[in-house]
């Protein structure tokens, strides 16, 4: 029995890859290469193909025996997503209609989804819980509500079994260096910060300063990319073992600020640069913390690299030798 992969080119879908082929799981990964890139699967069996397509998918489920699946495969550019909302809602929900579909006729029923806190939009309280009502205030987040919610009905109609794990802010890169983040074009904080660090662009521009928060930046909630992984395999494990099927928070339960941030990224790479302080960007919430004791409590999961400096310095080693 093999796992599937879908989306598992991208960022936090490779590292999962691994950790699943680490865990001993035979692992397809299957994967457009719009966003992807072919080099970070190093473990698995390839398959280029793409959700929109139900071909696509159904050759994968005839070639392999398919117990699992994971489901990366999404758009995830917020300011994208407000401009071009057909392009989020056909490729993150109408193509997981598809995916469900391939997998109901082949009695596949156990996925576990990679949804986000932006389904939350502006937190009613911090940290927040999964109880929380859920109210996005772009269509990327409400993409990925509409997703958890046809899980929901599935559940009930099909027999459906799901784990939809809510990320808060994915950071941070394999220990070992063999993969890590690489998003063109690139828009978040870490990654723009260490280009700055490492000369690669003039300056790191702050998002807005009069927040009200300790220092006037956003806090986020950054959890490592790996810790997440390690989520993901022990959500499978949950499921395997007639887990009930559930939302969960994934996050460090710790606020840190853009601020603090840039100050991790000038402690570990020991370089100075130059900050702009610009106006806020549009959708940016405040803070968002996340209240994870659910995936503690239910998964048994633990972070193992919840320090900022340490997060910060897998990405600055994964930086100077990035091999895509
Ligand atoms: N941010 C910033 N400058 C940048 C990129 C991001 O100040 O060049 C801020 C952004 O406003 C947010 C935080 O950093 O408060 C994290 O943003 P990122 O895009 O990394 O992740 P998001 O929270 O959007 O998922």
């Amino acid at each position: 029995m093999a796992i599937l992969v879908c989306g598992g080119a991208g960022y936090i879908g490779s590292h999962v890859n691994k950790f699943l082929n680490r865990k001993g799981y035979e692992t397809v990964v299957f994967d457009n290469l719009v966003y992807g890139h072919r080099e970070a699967v190093k473990w698995g069996t390839f398959v280029k193909g793409d959700l929109s397509s139900e071909e696509d998918i159904e050759s994968v489920f005839q070639q392999h025996e398919i117990d699992a699946v994971f489901h990366f495969a999404a758009y995830a550019y917020v300011g994208e997503s407000v401009e071009q909302p057909e392009k989020y809602y056909y490729n993150n929900v109408a193509n997981t209609l598809n995916l469900l579909k391939v997998m109901r006729k082949y009695g596949c029923a156990k996925i576990i989804f990679s949804s986000t806190c932006a389904t939350y939009g502006e937190p009613e309280a911090v940290p927040i819980t999964e109880e929380q009502r859920q109210d996005p205030i772009n269509p990327y987040g409400a993409s990925k509500l509409m997703v958890e919610r046809i899980f929901r009905d599935y559940a009930r109609a099909y027999g459906l079994r799901f784990a939809a794990l809510r990320y808060f802010n994915a950071a941070g890169a394999d220990p070992e260096g063999e993969i890590g983040e690489s998003h063109r074009p690139e828009t978040h904080l870490i990654p723009l910060a260490l280009d700055a660090a490492a000369g690669r662009r003039k300056d790191f521009k702050v998002f807005g300063t009069d927040y009200e928060t300790p220092d006037g930046s956003c806090v986020r909630d950054y959890i490592h990319v790996m810790d997440l992984a390690k989520a993901h395999y022990l959500a499978l494990e949950y499921l395997k073992r007639q887990g009930k099927s559930g939302f969960f928070n994934l996050g460090n339960e710790r606020g840190t600020s853009v601020i603090e941030v840039i100050q991790a990224v000038k402690n570990v790479t020991g370089k100075e640069f130059a900050v702009a302080y610009e106006d806020r960007r549009s959708g940016d919430p405040a803070i968002l913390v996340g209240g994870c004791g659910k995936a503690k409590r239910v998964l048994g999961w633990e972070p193992v690299y919840p320090e900022i400096e340490q997060i910060v310095a897998h990405a600055w080693n994964w930086s100077q030798n990035a091999q895509f």
